[in-house]
């Protein structure tokens, strides 16, 4: 039995846990789906990697420096937090917790280690694993996005080439071939879980 899952008022609270590689598309088919779930908010993590050009502290990330950060762990504040890809990246407890208070059911988006930290910790969570048709349209999505160096898109590479067992661990697969099509996918997917009990 789940901690998560035992008392009648956390009942109604999910956690979707949404993964894959960069590039993949994990954030626009989140927030394709957002518009049928009034109930769903993106918990907002917290890295120390520098903003994209039209990110904003607080809505896409709550960018810290390495001693913010480091303050945070030192807290005991995070649910998970990773090294990823030359950046730290983590999940603050408050997130949740505020997300969880306003009774909504909670999206996190996390790399694989985050994903499964999640997944073997005590809150019930549901984990869904993105990906892209093949490596050769990964690496153009990422090449398109142009705000990261060649170095980071080839080491961005390099984690996903890494990755291509894990999704076994997860309990859903969408593959991101065409947009309209998966997001209606994560939609029936979130729908379904939405509607069936909680189980730990
Ligand atoms: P990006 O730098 O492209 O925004 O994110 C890089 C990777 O970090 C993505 O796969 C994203 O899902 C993941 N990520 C973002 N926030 C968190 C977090 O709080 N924890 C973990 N484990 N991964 C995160």
């Amino acid at each position: 039995m789940n901690a998560a899952a035992d008392t009648s008022s956390s009942r109604a609270r999910r956690v979707f846990v949404v993964s894959g590689p960069s590039g993949a598309g994990k954030g626009t088919l989140i927030r394709g789906v957002m518009k049928y779930f009034p109930s769903l908010d993106v918990a907002i993590s917290a890295t120390t990697r520098a903003s994209r050009p039209g990110e904003v502290n607080g809505r896409e990330y709550w960018f810290l420096t390495d001693e913010e950060f480091d303050a945070h762990l030192a807290a005991g504040d995070f649910l998970e937090h990773v090294d990823f890809a030359g950046n730290r990246y983590g999940t603050l407890l408050s997130e949740i917790d505020r997300l969880h208070e306003t009774g909504r059911h909670v999206i996190l988006e996390l790399e694989l280690h985050g994903a499964l930290t999640v997944e073997e910790g005590s809150m019930a969570s549901t984990l869904v694993w993105i990906e892209s048709p093949d490596f050769e349209e990964l690496e153009r999505r990422l090449r398109s996005r142009a705000s990261d160096t060649s170095e980071e898109i080839e080491r961005r590479m390099a984690v996903a080439r890494e990755q291509v067992d894990a999704k076994r661990h997860f309990q859903y697969v969408v593959v991101n071939d065409d947009q309209t099509r998966a997001i209606a996918e994560l939609q029936a997917i979130i729908e379904r879980e939405l509607a069936s009990p909680l189980v730990g």
